[in-house]
């Protein structure tokens, strides 16, 4: 029996293949800059797309709601943990998403499994792209249903599988990402919707990287397309990316929400986020909704950036999002051109297989308001520098 006893072998294994991960311990508040090594770097991968999570004034309400409501929650949502900033975090997020109800999460990750896990058992239909983020395919596999793959944005292959199953009972639930999390594409929503009227299905859009990005004061794209609960009955969103703080959220119907809070394990049996967080995040809601200058300076920076990546030859994705990935290919590559981009000053984290598929390590690289249109120029300089080696392995 090997039982354990090759665990240092995987490990090698993991390093060969250029798929060793190392944790960068930084040294300073999350921003337009961090601190590694010493060194001042300017950030180019973070989540944090309107720059809050160093905001003045979501600082200054989380110290308040630490003052108001203690360090911790003390306790999961249906035993005493529920708080009124809870409450009236849940409230507000409804009203933005333009849903009856929305439910708290301690994670999107948290979110996700719950949700699928909770709706679905044997004898369901889970139908999933390709590259939807982790949770969404975890939450889907534990959960018993069938699970089915679906062909990144292929809506002809997901109406094929939904096809085979159209005599099946049972629940169905179709499953994107709204904006994809290490392309930045976004899904096809009117399609899937369609599909899902005419199968009966219920459609799931996590929106982690669109919330404060797309639509009318950021309310993401399922609300840009005007969708109702009747057509995404399951929306989810993060609060760690372009809210600045921590946590998630699952809007949608008052039956939906009610069954969440009786059947969505990773709701029930986890302590409630910090009150101090929920506070925070309030002012953080407000201050994404309302300064739009926000959302233009982040458009103009992904304008300049897919300009500028042109004139130096880089393939960028079609992504209008915040994400804008130069694919590189191998996993070496990916390291290499990370490496040489740090050495000028820039910090991107090299993305590898499994997070992507095999053969398109990428390094993903992500704007935000924060930034500056010299960090762009700075960036673009620097990948100019890196370029013959991108283009010799793309
Ligand atoms: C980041 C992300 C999550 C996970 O959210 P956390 O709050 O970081 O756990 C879920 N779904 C998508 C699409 C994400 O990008």
């Amino acid at each position: 029996m090997a039982g354990f006893s090759d665990i240092e072998q995987r490990l090698q294994e993991r390093e060969r293949q250029n798929r060793y991960r190392q944790r960068r311990v930084v040294e300073s508040p999350q921003g337009r800059t961090l601190q590694i090594d010493g060194r001042q770097l300017l950030n180019f991968c973070g989540n944090d797309y309107l720059g809050l999570a160093g905001d003045a004034r979501v600082r200054a309400a989380f110290k308040q709601g630490i003052d108001d409501w203690g360090a911790g929650s003390g306790a999961a949502h249906l035993v005493c943990g529920h708080s009124k900033p809870h409450h009236e975090l849940e409230e507000a997020i409804a009203e933005f998403t333009g849903r009856p109800r929305c439910l708290l999460f301690s994670s999107g990750y948290a979110a996700n499994l719950g949700v699928i896990n909770g709706l679905l058992s044997v004898g369901d239909h889970v139908f999933e792209d390709r590259l939807n983020h982790a949770s969404l395919l975890d939450g889907g596999w534990i959960s018993r249903a069938e699970f089915q793959w679906f062909d990144h944005c292929d809506i002809d292959d997901l109406s094929a599988k939904l096809a085979v199953h159209a005599k099946n009972d049972g629940r169905k639930l179709i499953v994107s990402d709204g904006t994809f999390s290490m392309d930045g594409d976004l899904c096809l929503l009117n399609d899937l919707v369609r599909l899902g009227h005419q199968h009966g299905a219920w459609i799931m859009i996590d929106d982690a990287h669109g919330f404060g990005v797309h639509g009318t004061e950021g309310r993401g794209i399922v609300n840009r397309e005007q969708f109702s609960v009747d057509d995404v009955q399951i929306l989810v969103g993060t609060l760690g990316k372009a809210f600045g703080t921590h946590g998630a959220f699952v809007a949608g119907s008052e039956e939906m929400i009610e069954t969440l809070i009786q059947k969505a394990r990773t709701y029930v049996f986890s302590t409630a986020l910090p009150p101090s967080c929920a506070v925070a995040t309030l002012t953080s809601l407000e201050i994404l909704r309302s300064e739009e200058w926000r959302r233009d300076r982040l458009r103009d920076h992904v304008q300049q950036f897919r300009q500028g990546a042109k004139q130096i030859g880089l393939s960028v994705m079609p992504s209008e999002s915040p994400i804008q990935p130069v694919l590189v290919g191998t996993e070496q590559a990916a390291l290499s051109i990370s490496a040489q981009l740090e050495e000028l000053g820039i910090l991107v984290t090299p993305i590898r297989p499994p997070t992507v598929p095999i053969g398109s390590s990428r390094l993903r690289i992500t704007l935000t308001a924060g930034h500056r249109e010299e960090d762009v120029d700075h960036l673009l300089g620097a990948l100019e520098a890196c370029a013959a080696t991108v283009q010799a392995i793309a």
